[in-house]
This record gives C-alpha cells, sequence and structure tokens, in this order.
C-alpha cells in the first residue's frame, strides 16, 4: 500500500504566477506565515471555513467514524499546544485521528487537521506526531489548501472518489475508499515550504525541532522497507519520481531545526508510546486481513484463499494477488440496482460488449454463480481471463477477475478453480479468531538485540527491518535496556 503523507502530484506553482502575471494580480493577498503574495480570488479566507466544513462532512461518509477516545483527545491536545504559535489567527483548528492503516496526514481548508492511526504507529514521539500536525497546520497557514481548492483539485477528485462508494457503507468500506484524495496536489515547494513551518511551529511550541527530520528519515525508510515487502525491484520503484525525495526534505529540515535554539526540547518517547500501546495495526475489521494465502473479511463475514506462491495486497478497491508465475487475481465487488442471476450480471453489465462462448452459471459453497471465460490480452501477451461472479445479497456482486498467462500448468488450473470454491462464509469461530494486529510495547532486556526482539514480532516477512523501521533505528543500532520498543503483536 502506499505511503500517501509523502505522495503528491506535481502541480507546478508556475501556473499560478503566469495566471497573476495575466493582471489579476489585484486579487493576491500577502500570506502572513510566508510572506509571501498569494492569488487568492476564488477562495476568500471568510469562504475556507465553510469550504472545509463541506469536505469534512465528505471524509466522515468516506473513512466512516474518526476514532475516539483518549487517542483523539491526545492528538487534539498536542493540535492546541501548537497552534497559538501559528500565524493565522482567524483559523479555528480542529483535529481528528483517521481509522486507517495509511501512513496519513492532511489538511482541509478551515483548519481541519487528519492523521491516520498508520502514522500515529510510525511515530516514536509525541514531538514527532507534532512535526507532522505542525506540518499540516503549515499548509494551512501557507493556504496551500486553499490554493488547491482554487485549483478545482481537491473538490473534484473528492466527489468522484464519494460519488463511487455512495451508499451501502458495509461494502462501501469493504470495496475501501482511499485516503488517496487530499495530498497529491501539493506542489514540491509547497511541502517544502510546510516542512519548515513545521519546523517554526514545533520549535515555538516547545517541541524538540530535530522531530521533523527524525520522522521524514523513518517515512523513507518505510517506503523502502514497503516497497521490498511488496516484491518492486528497486529500479521500478519510481515512487519518489513525482514528489520532493524525502531524503531531501530530511536534508533540509535537519539544518532549519539547528536555526532554534529550544530551552529542554519536549520529545515524550515514553508517554507517547503508552498513548498507543494497544493501536490497531494493519487493517481492521471493517477493511479485511490478509493472513498467509488467505483474504478474510470478518466484518462482512468471508474468506478466500489464493494459490501458494501469490503475493496478496489489500488495498482500498481491491484485493490483488500476483503470482510468481505471472497469473493476476483481482477480487473486488460489483454492484446493480436490481436483483439479478449472477450469469447475466456477467454478460449484462460486466462484459457488456464481450460475446462469450463459456459464460456458465455454477454454484460455490451454496451461493448462486456464474463464470466466464475468455482469451484477452495483458501488457502484449496473450492470456486467458477467467471472470466469477458470486451473488452475496440481490444485487451485490463478489468478483474474481483471473488474467492466466497462456502457458500455466494443469495443476496450476486445478489450483484456481480452487480459489474460485474457496470463496466461503466465515463461522462464527472463524469471525471471533480472526483479528487485527496491535501495536504492543516490550522492554528490551539486557542483551535484547534488533534480532532477539524481531521474534516477537507477529510479521511474515523481515521481521528485524521491520521492527527497526517502527521503531527508527537501524537493525545495527544497539537496543537500551529497560527501554520500551513496539512490537507487532496479534
Ligand atoms: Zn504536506
Amino acid at each position: 500500500m502506499a505511503i500517501q503523507w509523502t505522495k503528491s502530484r506535481v502541480f507546478s506553482k508556475k501556473s499560478f504566477l503566469g495566471l497573476m502575471a495575466l493582471g489579476l494580480v489585484a486579487a493576491c493577498s500577502t500570506n502572513p506565515a510566508t510572506g509571501d503574495r498569494q492569488f487568492t480570488a476564488l477562495l476568500p479566507a471568510e469562504r475556507e471555513e465553510a469550504v472545509g466544513a463541506e469536505e469534512h462532512k465528505k471524509l466522515e461518509q468516506a473513512f466512516g467514524k474518526f476514532m475516539s477516545g483518549p487517542i483523539a483527545e491526545y492528538v487534539e491536545g498536542i493540535g492546541e499546544r501548537i497552534t497559538p504559535h501559528t500565524e493565522r489567527k482567524d483559523v479555528e483548528y480542529k483535529f481528528f485521528v483517521i481509522d486507517d492503516p495509511m501512513i496519513n496526514a492532511f489538511a482541509v481548508p478551515g483548519g481541519y487537521i487528519y492523521v491516520s492511526r498508520g502514522l500515529m504507529a510510525l511515530a516514536s514521539s509525541e514531538a514527532e506526531l507534532a512535526a507532522v500536525i505542525a506540518h499540516e497546520i503549515g499548509h494551512v497557514t501557507a493556504r496551500h489548501s486553499a490554493e488547491r481548492v482554487s485549483q478545482g483539485f481537491l473538490v473534484g477528485l473528492g466527489a468522484a472518489a464519494i460519488g463511487a462508494v455512495a451508499g451501502d457503507p458495509g461494502f462501501s468500506r469493504a470495496a475501501g475508499l482511499g485516503s488517496e484524495l487530499y495530498i497529491k496536489s501539493y506542489s514540491r515547494s509547497q511541502e517544502h515550504e510546510a516542512d519548515s513551518l513545521g519546523v517554526r511551529y514545533s520549535a515555538r511550541a516547545g517541541y524538540d525541532p530535530n522531530a521533523m527530520a527524525k520522522f521524514l528519515k523513518t517515512l523513507d525508510a518505510q517506503t523502502k522497507l514497503d516497497g521490498r515487502l511488496e516484491g518492486r525491484k528497486q529500479s521500478s520503484f519510481n515512487y519518489f519520481s513525482t514528489h520532493p525525495i524525502t531524503s531531501e526534505r530530511v536534508t533540509r529540515t535537519t539544518a532549519q531545526a539547528k536555526e532554534f535554539s529550544v530551552e529542554k526540547p519536549a520529545t515524550n518517547r515514553h508517554g507517547y508510546l503508552k498513548k498507543i500501546n494497544g493501536l490497531t495495526y494493519g487493517d481492521s475489521a471493517d477493511q479485511g486481513f490478509v493472513r498467509g494465502n488467505t483474504f478474510y473479511h470478518t466484518d462482512i463475514g468471508f474468506k478466500f484463499t489464493v494459490p501458494q506462491g501469490s503475493k496478496m495486497v489489500n488495498s482500498p478497491k481491491a484485493v490483488t494477488a500476483k503470482h510468481s508465475n505471472g497469473t493476476i487475481i483481482i477480487f473486488d465487488m460489483g454492484k446493480t440496482k436490481d436483483a439479478i442471476a449472477p450469469l447475466s450480471y456477467i454478460k449484462d453489465v460486466w462484459l457488456r460488449e464481450k460475446s462469450l462462448g463459456s459464460a456458465e452459471a455454477i454454484k460455490i459453497n451454496g451461493m448462486n454463480a456464474a463464470t466466464a471465460a475468455f482469451t484477452g490480452t495483458v501488457q502484449g501477451k496473450s492470456v486467458t481471463i477467467r471472470l466469477v461472479a458470486i451473488e452475496w445479497a440481490p444485487g451485490q456482486f463478489f468478483r474474481f477477475q483471473m488474467a492466466i498467462p497462456k502457458n500455466v500448468s494443469s495443476s496450476f488450473m486445478d489450483e484456481l478453480k480452487k480459489t474460485t470454491y474457496s470463496f466461503k462464509k466465515l463461522t462464527a469461530s472463524e469471525k471471533n479468531s480472526i483479528r487485527p494486529k496491535r501495536i504492543k510495547l516490550v522492554a528490551a532486556k539486557s542483551g535484547d538485540t534488533v534480532a532477539t526482539m524481531a521474534k516477537r514480532m507477529d510479521v511474515d516477512e523481515l521481521p528485524a527491518d521491520q521492527f527497526a523501521v517502527l521503531n527508527g533505528i537501524n537493525v545495527n543500532t544497539p537496543l537500551v535496556a529497560g527501554r520500551l520498543y513496539k512490537v507487532i503483536s496479534d
């Protein structure tokens, strides 16, 4: 899954400057945080609150409820410690924690600031989280989000994605909605500006100004680790191509931190870890879990298993499995307004224009289903496309799409057939026994190393690397006896 906090499409500020040069200079205002003259005519400060409130409502629909209780209050407290040190006093800031495994933080106009539980799990101190919050506040004070709305991206993207998942909250969460909307349109220079404002605000609030660079470094390490975990080759890993390289942000913010001398800078590592102890890590019950080769959705109540040798990824819109022999399986959901049979769903809805020779109605573990196969092309190679639609409820279908290279063995074809028939309703005991992973704290004993602590990590791959990144250290960093460290546990 993508690391959203760093992911940002570049929309050059040049086009803005171009507009200004075309005689719209009169519409500019001077930004109180940056001192820049900005083009803000399309979204006056008074309108920001109204736009923000509207976007906030959409976000709530998209993500479901925001987290409440001690975690939410804690984040609010950190935010309120920072806001008095910002330039814009006309904004009333509001802080929210999104129940989302992605590493994500963003702001919308009107002072709405969001951080995800995925980001909180990665941060190792209050100062690091404060730096992220301060960075997002920086986007608000520098009016980046206001510029973005003026450009139309925020509203446009938001409406499209929300429309796609309208209605039926259970399925919307299953099909998932990424947190991909709001963070994409900051420019490189805006990210740098928010970084430096973030360092400024966290230092003024008494936090260790080095925490921004430290968190960015961890974020960079996590992004690289995700690349390894998802089996991407380093060469094809062009994640940063449209974004300020994180290492560049680390260098800049390290230098910026030196400009501030904070007396007894607050880090609060211990207190922070205590707060996030028990926090859900990775997917939660309403997002579904990948465990080995099986995908479980305990809220909706189904599972299926893909062939050995497949890499399965649970992303917002689909579960995707890629086998080492090139076979791709995409599992997602389709809906129709009226109840129709799976066979006509495949023929008339899913593949309207295809003439299907071999579509047939089948039963899968008592559920009505249909399947069809035909020859298609994936990346210039001829493949067999196998479709399966399973009726879950009237008008609701779970779907497999398999793209199978022509040269796979007949025993592998049998494996794929098994995948189709592995789609089952969960039993009550399965629903109870499959639970999300959580952040737990372990105090290092003398002699403990990253390698010994890695044994406590309930992860399938690279436990030592995952432990190191999660704790913002390297695999070779000596552990401090008696110190608390984060592990991922069932
Ligand atoms: Zn940013």
